[in-house]
């Protein structure tokens, strides 16, 4: 039989990792769901090696940094984390919720926090016709830890923050590391395009992938021309090529679901406690909408209790609680 949880939280992004944890620490049996490989959200996909200066307690923190303690904290206590795993639809029956994922399997809970974000992650491709094929297997658009490239041949294909902050992360361990943009000119911050520029790292401008074939010995030959004299061609050898176009996000997915809660341009509409329009399902963090509202992680965080606790309420009113260890008693 499909186990229930108390609560399932969809969004492994920082505001939906500190609620799974949260949770764990109040005894819920929690399940934390996120669409793309790596937990992380905005922060990990989107910025991280920017300094986050506005989390409390944390003297300016990388969004990498951050995702490393959020994980960390939250291996303190049983959470059930599903990576690569998108919901693509939520209903509700008999004050149940059934959860489908992508993968054709579903979820049971009692409770549904939403900390989808801005909706769900997926990497923007490289658009040959053979890239699916080798997607996994040599081709990857997400690195979260560059040391296990020591040694070998990276191509990175890019011309962001994103990109350009990846090959200088790369470098320090790689045999080689090469840089594809098809324009002259780098999108990064300056100080990080300065840094590129005293680094050992091999950039190939103007540029663009053409086609990639596997080589008897395992390494991909990278085929690249020049973006405007197209009759010139080069290729290369590479252990591992990573895109770096960015992510789009879409909320598509979620507006389809059975209980789709009531929004307005901005997002989800919450009331007290972050609950939507749909009794035992939350919205916190990005994806939610009320006067005043900010995409803060600080401003995500603050409501991720907020939203266990009312949640624990909805399958558990006698429980009461939160309290703490070092509770003070008021007299
Ligand atoms: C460039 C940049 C810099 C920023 N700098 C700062 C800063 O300095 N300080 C600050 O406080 N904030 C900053 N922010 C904003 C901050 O990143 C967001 O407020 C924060 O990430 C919100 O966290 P979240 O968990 O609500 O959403 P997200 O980080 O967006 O995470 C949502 C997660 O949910 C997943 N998801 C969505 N739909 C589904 C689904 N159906 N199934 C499964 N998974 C799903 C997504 O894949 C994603 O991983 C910055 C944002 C950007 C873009």
């Amino acid at each position: 039989m499909t186990e229930v949880y108390d609560i399932v939280i969809i969004g492994g992004g920082p505001v939906g990792m500190f609620a799974a944890f949260y949770a764990s620490l109040r005894d819920a049996k929690v399940a934390l769901i996120e669409a793309l490989p790596e937990l992380g959200g905005q922060p990990l996909a989107l910025y991280p090696d920017k300094k986050i200066y506005d989390v409390p307690g944390l003297l300016g923190v990388t969004g990498r940094d951050l995702v490393t303690n959020l994980k960390e904290q939250m291996g303190l206590f049983k959470v059930d984390i599903l990576t690569d795993t998108t919901i693509i639809n939520a209903s509700r029956a008999n004050d149940l919720f059934t959860l489908t994922t992508d993968k054709a399997t579903i979820l049971l809970a009692k409770t549904v926090i939403m900390a989808t974000g801005k909706g769900s992650f997926e990497p923007r491709r490289l658009q040959i016709e053979e890239a699916s094929k080798f997607e996994g297997v040599g081709l990857s658009y997400f690195l979260s830890q560059p040391e296990v490239l020591a040694h070998k041949i990276v191509a990175i294909v890019g011309g962001g923050d994103s990109a350009v902050e990846l090959a200088l992360a790369v470098e320090p361990y790689a045999k080689k590391t090469y840089l594809i943009h098809r324009r002259e000119r780098f999108r990064a911050l300056e100080q990080s395009v300065k840094q590129l520029e005293n680094s050992q790292v091999e950039v190939l401008t103007p540029k663009k992938v053409t086609g990639i074939e596997r080589r008897a010995n395992g390494q991909l030959q990278v085929n690249l021309s020049h973006i405007k004299e197209a009759n010139v061609t080069e290729n290369l050898l590479a252990d591992q090529l990573i895109v770096q176009y960015g992510f789009i996000s879409q909320d598509q997915v979620i507006r389809e679901w059975d209980v789709a809660p009531e929004r307005d341009l901005y997002g989800v509409l919450v009331r007290e406690n972050f609950v939507t329009s749909q009794p035992g399902l939350f919205a916190i963090g990005d994806v939610n909408s009320y006067p005043g509202q900010a995409d803060l992680i600080a401003i995500g965080f603050g409501q991720a209790p907020e939203a266990v606790n009312a949640a624990i309420r909805c399958f558990d009113p006698d429980r009461g609680g939160p309290g703490h260890s070092s509770s003070l008693i008021i007299e």
